[in-house]
């Protein structure tokens, strides 16, 4: 008799998530990439980014490889060789943007803020009047490393006043979190076909406005990351520049179909809330403290103090809850011993409980009966 194939575990990460059955589906075929319906099916991918992007005189440019790959190709592409930016730092990500100019010869100055505290847009200000030759300013819209909700629209009304551009690292927001470009005047936003999109990895996309992505004509650095030269082979033949990920893109094709059944960001937003609420709470209700207070609180990845109880080890934690069938995340900040817990992906309210349950269950076999963190000095959340 044949074996009951295993479950896959819960993904409670990051990404790459938890994705739908279907969606797993969609990818046992073969596609020729220059054949009309895998051309038909690029099309109808970007007509529905821009659409999620606020549609109008936008464009969607997709590319190879993970998120990373289209951040470094968004600021090789949009920011002039000659051209500085002002990169807000509040976690890896935004540390990653900084690395990414270092690499590839940018001018750029960061703004710095503990990874509990978003940037304040005031101090943007301070920055961009006191350098005329800042021209562009890179943000990120949930920064994923603590699961915070940076200020976006506060903060690109300052840059729109100041005359400079907005780049938009929406990675992990996307899909979930409103992001209308038109009223953020923006020039670029980034994100991939894994986090809140529910695909499975291997494409970077951006959405940009058509005539800020027509002005960058020889600013990249770099050929396979040429987004100008990637849309503009796209517009001319419908194909990709070279070999496409066909397998990702008919999964995410699908993936984008689900997205529209479920409400659009309005759907698939509530119910990331739902998740988190379910999450939060009942991590607090065991005891554990959460670093983020709710209204700085992303309803995407949760951060959590590591319990201080010594019978608490993060390794043995993680490693029951994965027999179990879910899968947590370290935790990625500088200031405090941590863990995340993502609440994106194919997950509702009952995969949140079950968690929740195997957490109890876990720290009883621990022995871990005060899930109270070590008091941190100087705290600021
Ligand atoms: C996931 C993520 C990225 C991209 O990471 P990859 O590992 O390259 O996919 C970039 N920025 C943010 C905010 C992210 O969450």
């Amino acid at each position: 008799m044949a074996e009951a194939a295993p479950r896959d575990p819960w993904l409670l990460t990051p990404g790459p998530l938890t994705t739908a059955e279907s969606t797993k589906r969609a990818m046992l075929h073969d596609w020729g990439s220059r054949d009309s319906a895998f051309i038909a099916m690029t099309a109808r991918v970007r007509r529905r980014l821009v659409e999620i992007a606020g549609g109008g005189e936008l464009v969607a440019v997709p590319l190879q490889g993970s998120g990373t790959f289209a951040v470094e190709a968004a600021l090789g592409t949009f920011v002039p060789r000659t051209g500085k930016v002002l990169i807000l730092v509040n976690g890896a990500y935004g540390a990653r943007m900084a690395r990414i100019c270092q690499v590839m010869g940018r001018a750029h100055a960061t703004l710095e803020t503990p990874e509990d505290v978003p940037p304040a847009p005031a101090a943007v200000d301070t920055e961009l009047a006191a350098d005329p030759g800042i021209t562009h300013v890179a943000m990120v819209h949930c920064e994923t490393t603590s699961g915070i909700l940076n200020p976006v629209g506060e903060v690109a009304e300052v840059v729109a006043a100041r005359g400079r551009r907005l780049l938009l690292d929406a990675m992990s927001a996307f899909g979930a979190l409103p992001v209308d470009m038109g009223t953020l005047g923006c020039d670029a936003v980034m994100a991939s076909s894994n986090k809140c999109l529910e695909g499975v990895p291997g494409i970077g996309f951006i959405v940009a406005r058509a005539a800020a992505l027509a002005g960058c004509e020889g600013h990249a650095h770099s050929l396979s990351l040429d987004l100008h030269d990637q849309w503009r082979y796209m517009e001319r033949t419908g194909q990709w520049r070279f070999t496409p990920p066909t397998h990702v893109l008919a999964a995410f094709d699908h993936a984008l179909e689900l997205f529209v059944a479920e409400g659009g960001v309005a759907g698939r937003g509530a119910r990331y809330a739902r998740n988190c609420r379910v999450l939060v709470d009942g991590l607090r209700a065991l005891g554990f403290e959460t670093l983020l207070p709710d209204h700085l609180q992303a309803p995407i990845i949760v951060t959590v103090r590591a319990p201080a109880d010594p019978r608490f080890r993060f390794e043995t934690f993680y490693e029951a809850l994965s027999r179990r069938g879910y899968v947590i995340y370290p935790g990625k900040l500088t200031v405090a011993d941590s863990f995340r817990v993502g609440c994106i992906g194919r997950l509702g309210e009952a995969e949140m409980h079950g968690a929740l349950g195997a957490m109890r269950v876990t720290l009883q076999e621990l022995g871990v009966t005060d899930c109270g963190p070590v008091a941190v000095a100087g705290r600021t959340a």
